[in-house]
């Protein structure tokens, strides 16, 4: 071993074990080598009981998959590079040509996407169903239907549904069938992020979430999970998951590991500051509505008050139509520490102008602009007082 790439690369030193750090290590491999050629035929990986190969897992990313599934209340966990292939995965691990899927109409709108472009290009259809009205969901399921989504809140405008009610309708139907391809129930968990509720005890079959928004915390990382407590609809996640390839990085990894130990602080802090603004936010002249499960009156609120311990970041507020949309995208453009900017649960508080009629098939009864804010970890005060600023140049 003269050459020098050689002597690096097979160098013989190895660090001394029981290096006890707080945080896990971060470990990063396509390739993981065998002990010997018995080794490499018969190690496994899918019981977490070794490692075969990068994408099969490492000790960092199975670290991960165990705290997701016990903050979730679960028991397994898949880890995809985002919320929304997590989204995929559930879609395509579970329907084949010629099933339905129903989907909430207020869902986060590219899982609606997915389905309407993709699923459809492979022969699964799907319909959208008013998750506030579980009879509707009772008269959508058909033969054919094999997954229904849910997500509470709605994305966006944020109705609290009664998920025990839309999980006994699916279960009242699967009674129905005997048995025979039961209809699976997938949860997007985001906003309740395992804090809020738990979604195993609300009957749900998976938990999806995107480690995306809180459990990273940064608006630095993509990552999604889904949490199953059964472990046939795991392993059915798992083969589906290693066959489409859906690997996450270390260092990622590692960023969520980090955002954990903060997760349940910054959410109990972010639920009260974004009360307090949503709530103030009603009192102001130019406001028609606030639209946020805590507060009385927001869609679903008595949803929300039986099944959730805690509310999320977010809120949105209807104006008063006398104000033009231009108005309310000035109001916008004129916030200071309000950032313009998708996603939500990392630091900086953002907000987003939406087109609700536009993004749902069920009417919408408001004219006025809306905007959906996602509260930050900047003083109360000061978001108070910047909201304060825009609204007064929009009411002047
Ligand atoms: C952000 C979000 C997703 C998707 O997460 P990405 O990591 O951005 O792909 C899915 N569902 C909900 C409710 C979300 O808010």
């Amino acid at each position: 071993m003269s050459d020098l790439s050689t002597q690096l690369i097979h160098h013989p030193y190895r660090p001394p074990e029981g290096f006890d750090a707080v945080a896990p290590g971060v470990h990063k491999a396509s390739t993981v080598i065998f002990p010997h050629v018995q080794a490499l035929r018969t190690q496994e990986w899918k019981d977490k009981s070794g490692y075969t190969y990068g994408l099969h897992g490492t000790p960092t990313t199975f670290i991960l998959e165990e705290r997701i599934a016990t903050i979730e209340g679960g028991r397994f966990c898949v880890l995809a590079p985002s919320g929304l292939s997590a989204v995929s995965l559930v879609d395509m691990a579970f329907l084949r040509q010629g099933d339905e899927l129903l989907i909430p109409d207020n869902a986060y709108g590219p899982n609606k996407a997915f389905a309407s472009v993709e699923l459809a290009a492979w022969g699964i259809t799907h319909r959208y169903y008013d998750a506030q009205n579980p009879s509707d969901l009772a008269a959508k399921i058909s033969p054919a239907t094999r997954l229904v989504w849910l997500e509470a809140p709605g994305s966006i405008t944020l109705e609290f549904p009664d998920l025990p009610a839309l999980v006994a309708t699916v279960q009242q139907a699967n009674a129905a069938r005997d048995g025979e391809r039961p209809v699976l129930t997938a949860l997007d968990n985001t906003w309740g992020a395992g804090v809020a509720f738990n979604a195993f005890d609300l009957g749900a079959d998976m938990s999806m979430q995107a480690l995306t928004k809180y459990p990273s915390g940064g608006a630095d990382v993509l990552m999604g999970s889904v949490v199953t407590r059964d472990e046939s609809l795991h392993q059915q996640l798992l083969m589906t998951h290693m066959r489409l390839g859906l690997g996450v990085s270390g260092n990622d990894t590692e960023l969520v590991l980090r955002g954990l130990n903060t997760m349940a602080l910054r959410y109990q802090a972010q639920d009260a500051a974004t009360r307090a603004l949503a709530t103030w936010m009603q009192a102001q002249p130019g406001v028609v509505q606030v639209l946020h499960p805590a507060l009385p009156g927001s869609p679903g609120h008595a949803n929300w008050r039986r099944d959730a311990k805690a509310a999320a970041c977010l809120f949105s507020v209807v104006f008063d139509p006398r104000f033009s949309l231009a108005q309310v995208d000035a109001f916008c453009d004129r916030l200071k520490l309000f950032k313009l900017g998708w996603s939500w649960a990392g630091p900086i508080s953002l907000c987003a102008p939406y087109s609700v009629s536009s993004i749902r098939t069920q009417a919408w009864p408001h004219k006025g602009g809306f905007v959906r804010f996602a509260v930050g970890l900047e003083a109360v005060d000061d978001l108070r007082a910047d909201l304060a600023q825009a609204l007064a140049t929009l009411n002047a």
